[in-house]
């Protein structure tokens, strides 16, 4: 399991225990590279919702994506992790309550830019000048001065859900 801060390959799980009246198994992560302490959840798949990429192609939603463009958004920026997982649990029950069992993943980077938005303007910039890419990026310069941190710092934007927003139009 890389590393959500500073990817690095090599992650030693440092505790394991049963979650969400075990359903899941919760496992505490230590990267030897960094440092930084984080978790994961193994889960049961859950079966049947799509994502839908703007190229048209669909993939299979993964949380564990959803999870790394939280992750890599709020990067030193002491979000605590319960917040994240929270958020990303929202989203996914949001996803999941969906009669369609599908979601575009523009919807699905718009759900990601409000939870963001509610946990850290920081986190939430980096997301948006990403996601949103050029068409959008001078507005929110302008909107937000100097506010803008660096980006694109390992040359990968963040990945909700299995987005690839760069690929196309
Ligand atoms: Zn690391």
């Amino acid at each position: 399991m890389k590393c959500p801060y500073c990817g690095y390959g090599k992650t030693k799980v440092i505790d394991s225990r049963a979650a969400e009246e075990h359903t899941a198994i919760r496992r505490r992560r230590h990267c030897a590279n960094c440092g930084s302490r984080f978790t994961t959840f193994e889960r049961r798949e859950r079966a049947g919702v799509a994502v839908l990429k703007r190229d048209g192609t669909r993939e299979p939603y993964d949380r564990e994506k959803l999870s790394v463009g939280f992750y890599k958004a709020c990067s030193k920026r002491e979000v605590p992790e319960p917040v994240i997982e929270k958020s990303v649990d929202r989203i996914e029950e949001e996803i999941m309550k969906r009669p369609e069992r599908e979601i575009t993943a523009s919807e699905l980077g718009d759900m990601v830019m409000d939870e963001l938005r509610q946990i850290d303007e920081i986190a939430y910039l980096r997301f948006a000048s990403v996601y949103k890419r050029f068409d959008d990026v001078s507005e929110f310069q302008r909107e937000l001065g100097e506010l803008i941190p660096e980006q694109g710092d390992t040359g990968e934007g963040p990945a909700p859900g299995g987005v690839d927003e760069r690929s196309g139009k």
